[in-house]
């Protein structure tokens, strides 16, 4: 089985485009590789956050990703800075890459937009520490959106460094891209959906039913509909696009024909993909909620799951200071 890793940042709660762009897909491909999921709270330290809340949204993401499906027996969950050794190989393959293919990353070009007073080091070198998540564990695929694919090409380009400079040693990771397409704001459907537009914006996955009624409600749907006597076209709204991920084949056909039809009213269709992301989310829901009663267990799975990462890590870092002159 292939050598699969992915890491996902504790920044608060999960939603809808989370769920659907990463954690369902892992679901399913932790049964086909040899997998690893990783809560990168080193990556979330490269903007301002609360660091006395930090370890709760550190528990609560691990309690998501359980619920919606990571399997501890399947699959290895653990914390970063459980394994030190990311930071240690993030040191070795700074002195591989060069800065100007840092300073062309989009996300840092972003983040330094949206964080002017705080655009640190860690920032700039976060594409490295994601490089040295991945080849840490020799990881031969990576799950990735579209956002992360310029970061992967810089972790391949830095294991071909590595083994040109040093000694063939990393696989070059190849990306899995998604299949999952991008999940737009509720508020902005020209915007991807994120939490930092607020949570009118986005669906949790802990929202309960009434939350998530209201807030469709109010989303907005093809604008156009309203402002013309024509029917509407439901290939240019939000809500649309949403049923794809959470209705059946025949409530996306018939809703198609009603809304081009005006049939139906937004807030009967809005109502008809409540009910669907509500069933969806229930069971996730109850699981989450039980898993919350134990927090214990939950660290015993992570402290498991990073004694056997540490495992891979120290042999292979073992490898990788031999070969980079480090150990006498
Ligand atoms: S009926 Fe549904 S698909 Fe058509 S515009 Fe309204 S919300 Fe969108």
């Amino acid at each position: 089985m292939a050598k699969l890793f992915s890491g996902i940042q504790p920044t608060g709660a999960i939603h809808i485009g989370n769920y659907l762009g990463a954690i369902k897909n892992w679901v399913a491909l932790q049964a086909k590789h040899d997998s690893m999921f990783c809560v990168v709270n080193y990556h979330a330290m490269t903007v301002p956050y609360d660091a006395e809340k930090l370890p709760q949204m550190t528990l609560d993401l691990a309690m998501d990703l359980l619920a919606c499906g990571i399997d501890p027996r399947k699959s290895i969950l653990f914390i970063q800075s459980d394994v030190p050794e990311h930071t240690e190989l993030t040191w070795i393959l700074n002195t591989i890459t060069p800065i100007g293919e840092l300073k062309r990353m989009t996300q840092f070009k972003d983040k330094s937009t949206q964080y002017p007073d705080a655009i640190n080091m860690g920032l700039f070198d976060y594409p490295v520490l994601m490089a040295a998540d991945i080849l840490l564990y020799k990881s031969e695929v990576v799950p990735v959106g579209e956002d992360q694919v310029q970061h992967l090409e810089l972790s391949r380009e830095v294991a071909r460094r590595f083994n040109n400079t040093f000694c063939q040693i990393f696989p070059e990771p190849k990306p899995l891209l998604t299949p999952a397409a991008r999940i737009m704001s509720l508020t902005d459907p020209t915007k991807k959906m994120s939490k930092s537009a607020g949570p009118a914006s986005y669906i949790a996955l802990n929202d309960p039913p009434e939350i998530i009624a209201k807030k469709l409600a109010t989303a907005v749907t093809d604008e156009a509909r309203k402002k013309r006597a024509d029917p509407g076209t439901p290939e240019k709204c939000n809500i649309y696009s949403l049923h794809q991920y959470f209705s059946s084949p025949a409530e996306i056909k018939k809703i198609a024909e009603d809304c081009r039809t005006a049939s139906i009213g937004c807030l009967g269709c809005k109502k008809i993909l409540a009910n669907n992301i509500i069933k969806e989310l229930a069971p996730i829901q109850v699981k989450r909620k039980e898993l919350a009663k134990n927090p214990d267990q939950i660290k015993k799975i992570l402290a498991q799951g990073a004694e056997r990462a540490r495992a891979i890590a120290q042999k292979n870092m073992a490898e990788i200071k031999t070969k980079t002159g480090l150990l006498l």
